[in-house]
């Protein structure tokens, strides 16, 4: 068969460039040349980057993204299959240390447009109320410079532009509830939710997840066969680059993808004036630029601004504050895995699904601060098999003859918050990439009330899945989400961005991603990065053309933009495109 089975909806009119079985990008990419200065450019096309795009080109501004990655045609370069997935993470050299070692690639970045939103399982809680200042309140790290008040407004307006599908009454945090109804449970959804019932615990279940629940625009809903972290190839899971990169290009953006930004180039003026990137054949170019925003991830972010040091910049660019890299964090993501004598057939809906938050907030009765929530995870055979080979040391015939009993496995995911804390930090290699660039070298180790708080948070998971019915019950350590390294802080002495992502020492050098996150909670962090992003550019856009010349730093809140949404967002079933 050619053509994809559309049911009720018609057929794409044509083969352009594909994002999903149905969705399209018609319209010619605009090209602007590098000697032309630009409004912006935006480093890295992802999660943040691609909502940063979609908003400044739709205000008006010409705005380039640079993205390391390629820019998917979904049709032509995925496949369901996990095996077939591995060039959707950031793959690419990097050294890691401490007493914690993380594991990079997979685990974490993402690489091309969409970046980390495009391998997400779509979970998308909002941070509670408490996570904006767990220094006053818990004596621990540090608050933000901002309120959940002020980012709430964008809360819900990224849950509308996704959109997020969940319950109706959602408890925790501050509750609230979601305008597109919650997803039917698969099997491991369904363990989750016996397993706190049997407990007394309260669950959500089908969602918050930013997966279509019905048909929206002109993206089918979601089909439940599992392949959500290996991109989803119909279309139906968000991501920026089904949800705000067409709009992006409709509204004049360009996106230069196999780009990797090297450096960015401080002007006698003492602001930035554009970005040194190498292309695909490893030649350097240079972008001119009014205002830079770096938006390349957590380790990639601060290793640019680290690998950007010049004369009056020796510790890197916006790093006066020695800052850059520090406070990397991490959430605590173990994964523990029930086995069931009924089949559970964990492939068989989108692995986020359920979860509670019931632990999230700090408990006076705990020997620890902050908290957890227990979340469903659906690892497809490859990522089972390596969890089994960790949890039971299990290799060879023993290895094999747990595959064989995978339909018969749940697994839970843990997601506890780690703190913020200054040694845990991304600094540059010694050994280089391809472009001869040194690499990232990162730098993790657990402090004593991250240690309480998993170990706590182990048991607690593991009795739930007992008390699902559960006969055998492994775990294994791991860790998900890195946030911080160049954080966001009222003080210049202790933090690299302002509260509108704008470097304390240049005033046209911004941060937008989820580096800037000062804490983490215990909650999925893309849909604040991506609310964050939408709050800086409403900042950007009421700045206007100041942002370019200024060195004043106007504090005011922007007004939110509705009208900047793209296209769709507050209809339902209704085409985007006429
Ligand atoms: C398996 C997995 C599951 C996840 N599930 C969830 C979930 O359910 N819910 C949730 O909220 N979060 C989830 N996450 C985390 C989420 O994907 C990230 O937190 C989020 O995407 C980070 O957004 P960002 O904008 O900071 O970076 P990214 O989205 O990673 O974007 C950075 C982009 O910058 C590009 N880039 C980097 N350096 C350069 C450079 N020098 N030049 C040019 N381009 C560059 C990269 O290629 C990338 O495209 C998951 C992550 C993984 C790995
Ligand atoms: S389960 Fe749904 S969201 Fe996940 S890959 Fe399949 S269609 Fe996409």
């Amino acid at each position: 068969m050619d053509e994809p089975i559309d049911g009720a909806f018609q057929k794409p009119a044509d083969r352009a460039h594909a994002l999903g079985s149905l969705q399209r990008i018609h319209v010619p990419m605009r090209r602007f040349k590098e000697n032309e200065e630009v409004d912006y450019v935006i480093v890295g096309c992802g999660s943040a980057g691609g909502v940063l795009l979609q908003r400044l080109a739709r205000a008006g501004f010409r705005v380039v993204a640079l993205e390391a990655g390629p820019f998917w045609d979904t049709e032509r370069d995925w496949v369901s299959d996990e095996s077939g997935s591995h060039q959707l993470y950031w793959e690419d050299p990097r050294v890691t240390g401490g007493k914690n070692p993380l594991a990079l690639g997979a685990n974490n970045c993402g690489r091309g447009v969409g970046g980390g939103s495009v391998h997400w399982a779509a979970f998308t809680p909002r941070f509670h109320p408490s996570d904006f200042e767990i220094y006053t309140r818990d004596g621990v790290g540090a608050d933000w410079p901002i309120s959940y008040e002020t980012l709430r407004p964008y809360y819900e307006q990224l849950e509308l532009e996704m959109p997020v599908a969940g319950p109706a009454y959602y408890p925790w945090g501050h509750p609230h509830g979601y305008a597109y109804g919650p997803h039917p449970m698969g099997g491991v959804g369904n363990a989750l939710i016996k397993g706190c019932s049997a407990l007394n615990i309260p669950v959500s279940i089908g969602g918050p997840v930013a997966i279509l629940s019905g048909s929206h625009g002109d993206r089918p809903h979601c089909i439940y066969r599992g392949f959500c972290i290996q991109g989803c190839k119909v279309g139906a899971k968000a991501s920026t680059l089904v949800t705000h990169v067409p709009d992006a290009l409709e509204s004049g953006a360009e996106i230069r993808d196999y780009s990797m930004a090297s450096r960015i180039e401080l002007g006698v003026s003492g602001r930035v004036v554009g970005v040194h990137y190498f292309d695909s054949n490893g030649i350097g170019h240079f972008q001119k630029a009014k205002a830079v925003i770096v938006a390349g991830y957590s380790i990639e972010t601060p290793r640019l601004l680290l690998n950007s040091a010049c004369p009056g910049h020796e510790k890197g660019l916006a790093n006066s504050s020695g800052t850059v890299g520090r406070y990397l964090m991490a959430q605590a993501g173990n994964v523990v895995l029930g086995r069931f004598d009924e089949p559970v057939r964990m492939y068989k809906a989108p692995p986020a699904h359920a979860l509670t938050e019931e632990f999230y907030e700090t408990n006076p009765k705990n020997d620890f601060a902050r908290g957890f929530a227990i979340q469903t995870v659906g690892p497809l055979p490859i990522a089972f098999a390596r969890q089994m080979a960790a949890a039971k040391k299990a290799w060879g015939w023993g290895l094999r003859r747990e595959m064989m009993d995978y339909n018969q496995w749940a697994t839970f995911g843990l997601l506890g918050e780690i703190l913020p804390w200054a040694d845990n930090r991304v600094t540059l290699a010694e050994e280089t990439d391809r472009f001869g660039l040194p690499v990232a070298h990162v730098v993790f180790n657990l402090h004593d009330n991250d240690k309480k708080l998993i170990h706590a948070a182990k048991e607690k998971t593991m009795e739930v899945m007992f008390a699902a019915g559960a006969t055998e019950v492994v775990q294994e350590a791991r860790y998900a989400h890195l946030v911080g390294a160049a954080r966001m802080g009222a003080d210049p002495r202790s933090s690299v961005v302002d509260k509108f992502g704008r470097t304390h020492d240049i005033a046209n050098l911004f941060v937008c991603d989820g580096s800037i996150l000062p804490s983490q909670g215990s909650a999925n962090p893309g849909l604040t990065i991506q609310a964050l992003a939408a709050r800086i550019a409403d900042y950007l856009i009421s700045q206007g053309s100041t942002i370019f010349t200024s060195e004043r730093r106007d504090m005011t809140e922007p007004p939110l933009r509705r009208e900047l949404a793209p296209p769709g967002t507050y209809g339902r079933g209704v085409p985007r495109r006429k």
